[in-house]
């Protein structure tokens, strides 16, 4: 907290009109995104859990910034923002569910255009822990300030940036800042099945922790590459004029709202800026942003779409899911795909690749891994770690919820 104080008295010295224009060190567009960032992930906002008044204030923010970019809001809504009713259980065990009600904030760029580009981040976060976190200890508020308000920031720099003389306008931009993403995606799957009304999609891009790039060399993971033919082209020709390279994974799912645009057979690209140590934990503070990398990524993606913008048609391509990727620095492993949009306790099996350990064992698609060997396994980072406690050869007790029922399977690495 006290770094951002010390950045908003900073940026009110120097962004005084009375300071002579050759003392500014920060150009106006980083500036913003700091403003952005640090408002986002201020205490104040007690960590943006959904439905809570942390999230309406970010909403509110987020919303006058949209108005102050002369954005509309979305045909047929008459506000920015759209609420989402919801059932939540407070852990995945608890009988009783409660009625939630959620906020997306969208804005619309009418290029008078048949079609309409989704440009989108959630900004939603984890409160002061709870599900999803990975602090261990007391309550404390999670900031997220790279999880996700990065993603918004860039998303209200492109929508600054598309408006400008030049930009590519032969599709309209639907900017859409979604909540209940840490939840499971409930916002943006809300989005797509009830809230379009009528919008013809053409594509989405997601940006979801853009914050980091100087800490990977300026490496940008991009994800959904395989979802259209078109992307290729577009992404080499981005990264011409950009000092980004990008390492590219076909998959359209993965664990963010992209997956739900996705699974609606819309092309989509997911940006990300990877892991650390501060992830889905309280120190993931505005002082540890990147933010002129949160401009290059933003670019990077500006010239995707000056690439398709005269692309008539982006045609969808159904893409196979890739097994985690970090499973290749284990010894072992158990050929299983992870879940990835699984948001209960555990680690669910979305597929059981033939003849390996998992399958030779009678594991099934839709099992829920509780426990390996000793270890409680509550989310894929313990998984993880049981992984890396086995070699090859070796045979440890795996327990997996499967419906409901508590079955142990052996399993030989
Ligand atoms: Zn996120």
């Amino acid at each position: 907290m006290r770094y951002q104080l010390y950045f908003l008295v900073l940026l009110g010295y120097f962004a005084s009109p009375n300071t002579n224009a050759a003392q500014y060190f920060t150009p106006p567009d980083t500036q913003q995104v700091m403003i952005d960032v640090t408002f986002l992930s201020a205490d104040l906002l007690e960590g943006r859990l959904t439905a809570t008044p942390g999230e309406a204030l970010a909403a509110d923010y987020i919303s006058a910034r949209m108005q102050q970019l002369n954005l509309e809001p979305q045909p047929n809504h008459g506000t920015f923002v759209q609420t989402f009713e919801f059932d939540y259980k407070d852990n995945p065990h608890a009988a009783e569910t409660r009625k939630l009600v959620g906020k997306n904030v969208a804005g619309f760029l009418d290029n008078g255009a048949k079609q309409t580009v989704v440009i989108g981040a959630h900004y939603d976060h984890l409160g002061y822990g709870g599900i999803g976190s990975l602090h261990a200890g007391e309550p404390a508020i999670h900031n997220g300030a790279d999880d996700n308000a990065s993603g918004i920031a860039a998303m209200l720099y492109l929508a600054d940036k598309l408006q400008m003389k030049g930009a590519p306008k032969k599709r309209n931009y639907l900017f859409i800042a979604f909540s209940g993403e840490e939840l499971g995606l409930v916002g943006s799957k809300r989005w797509v099945a009830a809230d379009r009304e009528g919008l013809e999609i053409a594509a989405m891009l997601n940006m979801d922790m853009v914050g980091r790039l100087r800490n990977k060399d300026n490496v940008l993971a991009i994800y959904g590459f395989g979802t259209s033919a078109a992307w290729a082209a577009a992404l080499d020709a981005s990264e011409k004029m950009s000092d980004i390279t990008s390492v590219r994974d076909s998959s359209g799912v993965g664990p963010s709202d992209h997956t739900s645009f996705y699974l609606d057979e819309i092309p989509v690209l997911a940006a990300f800026t990877g892991q650390h140590g501060e992830y889905h934990k309280p120190g993931d503070d505005a002082h540890l942003v990147d933010f002129t990398g949160i401009i290059k990524v933003a670019d990077y993606l500006y010239g995707v779409l000056e690439s398709i913008n005269g692309e008539k048609e982006l045609v969808f391509l159904k893409t196979r899911q890739r097994e985690q990727r970090q499973a290749a620095a284990f010894k072992v492993s158990l050929g299983v795909m992870p879940d990835y949009v699984y948001a209960g306790e555990g680690m669910k099996v979305d597929g059981v690749t033939e003849g390996r350990p998992g399958f030779k064992a009678g594991m099934q698609a839709g099992d829920v891994i509780v426990k390996m060997g000793d270890l409680e396994v509550k989310d894929i980072y313990d998984y993880m770690e049981g992984l890396s406690k086995n070699k090859a050869g070796d045979t440890t007790t795996v327990v997996v919820d499967r419906k409901g029922e508590l079955i142990e399977l052996e399993v030989t690495f």
